[in-house]
C-alpha cells in the first residue's frame, strides 16, 4: 500500500483503469471477493433515499469520491479526514461511507488540505461515500432510530416498530422532513442517563431542569441543541442530542426540561456503522470502524 505525503502533482488519471502505482492493490483485489463500486452505490442511494431526502447544500450525499470501480473492503467513519483517509490507506479499504463528508466548508480551491484528503484517496484507489440527514433519519439504520434501540425506547429491528414500553415518532422539521424522534416513554431520568451513557460510552452532560420520570423523550442525534424552544413546543419533557450552544443550558432550565448531551461525534456513530454492516451483509465484504472522536 502506497501513500505519499510529498506533494509532488502526479497525472491523474480519471478513466476507469487502475494506475500502475494501484496495480498491487488491484492485484489484491482479484484474489478476494470483489463487489462493484457502482452497485453498492446505486443500491445506498436507493436505500436511504439519497435524492428525496433535504439536506444542506454542502453535506452533498451520496458518492462523492469514485475509485476505479472495485470494492474488495468497507471502511465507516462518522467524519472524512487526513487521519481516517491515512488509517483508511493503511486497512485496504477501498470505500469509506461517512456521516459528515469532504465538503461542509464549501466552495474551495483544491489546495492545503483538501488536496492532501483527496491526494490520498487517488492514490490509494479510495472511494468516499457520505450520507448525512439520510442517514440521521432513516428509521431503521439511522442515528436516532439506532441511539433510541440502545437506550430500549425502540426496536430497530423490528423495522421501526415500536417497543412495547414505547411510542416513537419522527419530529422536528429540518429541510423539508422530520429530523428527529419523539418517544413516548415513562422511564426514571437516572435510568435513562445511565442508558445513554453506556450506550454512548462516553460522558453525558445533564442538565437536570425537566421532571425526575420521563414522560415524552425528544432524540436528536448530532448539534440540535440549539432547537430546544421548538423541541419543548412538542412538549418534549427530555431532550437527548449531541451538542449545544451554550444559551441552550439556559433554556433548559426556563423551559423546565432535561437536556442531555452525549457528545456530536458519540451520538452519530451508529448510522454509519450500522450501513456498512448491512452492506456489508449484503456485498459479502468486510467492514470495519474508524474510530476517531473528535472530543465534541
Ligand atoms: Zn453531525
Amino acid at each position: 500500500m502506497r501513500f505519499t505525503w510529498d506533494l509532488e502533482i502526479g497525472i491523474w488519471n480519471f478513466d476507469s483503469q487502475p494506475q500502475n502505482r494501484n496495480m498491487s492493490k488491484n492485484r489484491k483485489m482479484h484474489s478476494a471477493q470483489m463487489a462493484s463500486l457502482f452497485d453498492i452505490v446505486s443500491y445506498s442511494d436507493d436505500f436511504l433515499r439519497i435524492r428525496d431526502v433535504g439536506d444542506w447544500d454542502n453535506a452533498l450525499n451520496g458518492l462523492q469520491i469514485e475509485n476505479s470501480g472495485g470494492v474488495t473492503r468497507l471502511g465507516a467513519a462518522v467524519d472524512v479526514s487526513t487521519r481516517v483517509l491515512t488509517e483508511v490507506a493503511k486497512k485496504n479499504i477501498d470505500l469509506l461511507i461517512v456521516h459528515h463528508g469532504l465538503f461542509w466548508a464549501g466552495l474551495q480551491p483544491v489546495r492545503k488540505s483538501l488536496r492532501r484528503q483527496l491526494q490520498i484517496a487517488f492514490e490509494n484507489d479510495i472511494a468516499l461515500y457520505s450520507a448525512h440527514l439520510p442517514l440521521d433519519i432513516h428509521p431503521k439504520i439511522g442515528n436516532n432510530a439506532q441511539l433510541a434501540a440502545m437506550l430500549g425506547l425502540k426496536s430497530a429491528q423490528q423495522n421501526c416498530r415500536a417497543s412495547a414500553a414505547a411510542d416513537a415518532k419522527p419530529f422536528l422539521e429540518e429541510k423539508g422532513q422530520p429530523v428527529g424522534l419523539k418517544i413516548r416513554a415513562s422511564m426514571p431520568r437516572a435510568e435513562l442517563v445511565r442508558k445513554l451513557r453506556k450506550a454512548l460510552n462516553s460522558p453525558v452532560k445533564v442538565f437536570d431542569f425537566g421532571p425526575k420520570q420521563t414522560r415524552s423523550i425528544g432524540i436528536v442525534t448530532g448539534a440540535a441543541g440549539s432547537e430546544i424552544y421548538r423541541v419543548a413546543q412538542e412538549n418534549i419533557d427530555t431532550f437527548i442530542t449531541g451538542e449545544a450552544p451554550h444559551w441552550a443550558a439556559v433554556a433548559a432550565e426556563e423551559l423546565g426540561m432535561n437536556l442531555l448531551l452525549g457528545g456530536h461525534y458519540a451520538t452519530e456513530v451508529f448510522g454509519v456503522k450500522a450501513l456498512a454492516a448491512h452492506l456489508s451483509k449484503r456485498f459479502e465484504i468486510p467492514w470495519e470502524f474508524i474510530d476517531c472522536p473528535t472530543g465534541l
